[in-house]
């Protein structure tokens, strides 16, 4: 067993901790304050691979694995966050085109999302449909060579800003639940695609988020990813590796706080002495830097699961979203109180973090269903020697 990172892993690790700084983190609260869409950065991101990270090098993908990716996206999310959790959404969705894509497609797009140049957005959730997507009501009529489009997904990040959208649709009825479900490679600017207006969020201000409807929208039959039916198990295997990356992003965001409180604290003084010096607040920092230690760590075996194809990867995937959001969000928190009433104020990078990293918990499947995952393997037979 090897828990060192070798030294690809450490090149790719400074890579990304450099750009972070020099090209996240200094423009973070501006695009969040101003609600900027930072869609340059990206591609920059993308001229060092960050746009196309596990995408298969055969069609121009950086062909790391999982491991090395949420190594890369934890830096890059101690610069900005909510522009990490975008890049990470667009690697998945670029991903999936990749995986399952007719030739047609993969020729079509692969180029520009690799480079970043163009940017994809995943849809699944539906208003009335969420935590159970299985029984998401947009449908695709297939009609000749085509398959026309009608219904209404929402909180799509990147909406209206990219180009293309991979779109969760029920090709059969409602009786056949998720196996009635197929996956699409839609081009978001298609006919009858029109956008709902930016949502007003409390943090991934860096990144729209927006309703999207479809009224009969006429996409090629070669818009289909993989075969007919296959579209929620496509969707999920995309999340399997959404989640880890979430997740690394809740890492990046608490170890910034983390970096900052600690500093902050031998800065400060109260009593007549730093406040670093309080036995009390040095508790606070050791279970900090101890539970995201724990969590990285988690996110890291997740990872090692995935790469290696694992029957109970998905369960170690929810375990370890659930966990390293929780830690990562708990970890804000606490480097938000160690500030004092600073820690508040916008200022401070901290209060942003905190914003940033709260809804980790709740996208890409909420930790309530990271438990449900989590608890049917473990209940199911082999459950205890499957989860240990
Ligand atoms: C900023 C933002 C960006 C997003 N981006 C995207 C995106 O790009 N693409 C996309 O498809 N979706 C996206 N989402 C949607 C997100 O994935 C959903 O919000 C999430 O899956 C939860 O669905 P819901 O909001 O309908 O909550 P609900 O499913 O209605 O859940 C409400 C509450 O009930 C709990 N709950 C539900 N079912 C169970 C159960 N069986 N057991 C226990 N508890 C349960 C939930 O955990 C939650 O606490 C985004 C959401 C946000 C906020």
């Amino acid at each position: 067993m090897q828990f060192n990172l070798n030294q690809e892993q450490l090149a790719f690790q400074k890579a990304a901790r450099d750009f972070s700084a020099g090209e996240l983190a200094p423009h973070a609260q501006e695009w969040d304050e101003k609600k900027l869409f930072p869609v340059k950065t990206i591609a920059s991101a993308g001229a060092l691979g960050f746009c196309s990270m596990y995408c298969d090098e055969k069609v121009g993908g950086l062909g790391l694995s999982r491991l090395d990716t949420v190594i890369i996206l934890e830096e890059l999310a101690a610069g900005c966050t909510s522009t990490a959790a975008f890049i990470s959404i667009h690697n998945m969705a670029s991903w999936m085109i990749t995986q399952w894509g007719s030739d047609a497609i993969v020729k079509h797009w692969a180029t520009a999302l690799m480079s970043g140049e163009k940017l994809a957005s995943y849809c699944l959730t539906e208003a009335d449909s969420g935590s159970d997507a299985g029984n998401l009501r947009t449908s695709a009529r297939a009609d000749g060579e085509y398959y026309i489009l009608n219904g209404a997904k929402a909180f799509i990040s990147g909406a209206g800003a990219t180009d293309v959208l991979v779109v969760m649709a029920r090709t059969g009825s409602a009786d056949d639940g998720p196996k009635g479900i197929s996956a699409f490679v839609v081009p978001a600017d298609a006919a009858g695609i029109s956008y709902g207006k930016n949502e007003i969020k409390m943090g991934w201000n860096s990144q729209p988020t927006k309703t999207i409807s479809f009224e009969d929208v006429r996409i090629s039959a070669e818009c289909l990813l993989g075969r007919e039916g296959e579209g929620f198990k496509i969707a999920m295997q995309g999340l399997d590796g959404g989640r880890i990356n979430i997740a690394s992003c809740s890492i990046g965001a608490a170890q910034a706080t983390l970096n900052h409180a600690k500093q902050y604290m031998q800065e400060r003084r109260q009593f007549g002495q730093s406040i670093a010096d309080f036995q009390a607040l040095q508790f606070k920092l050791a279970d900090m830097v101890t539970e995201l230690v724990a969590a990285r760590q988690m996110v890291r075996l997740a990872a090692f699961k995935l790469d290696n194809d694992d029957a109970d990867k998905t369960t170690y995937c929810a375990m370890a979203k659930r966990f390293a959001t929780d830690i990562g969000f708990r970890v804000c928190d606490e480097a938000l109180q160690l500030h004092g009433g600073y820690g508040y104020l916008r200022e401070y990078p901290i209060e942003r973090f905190f914003r940033d990293a709260r809804v980790h918990q709740i996208l890409e499947g909420t930790n309530e269903i990271m438990r449900v995952i989590t608890a049917r393997r473990l209940l199911a037979e082999g459950g205890t020697e499957a989860i240990r």
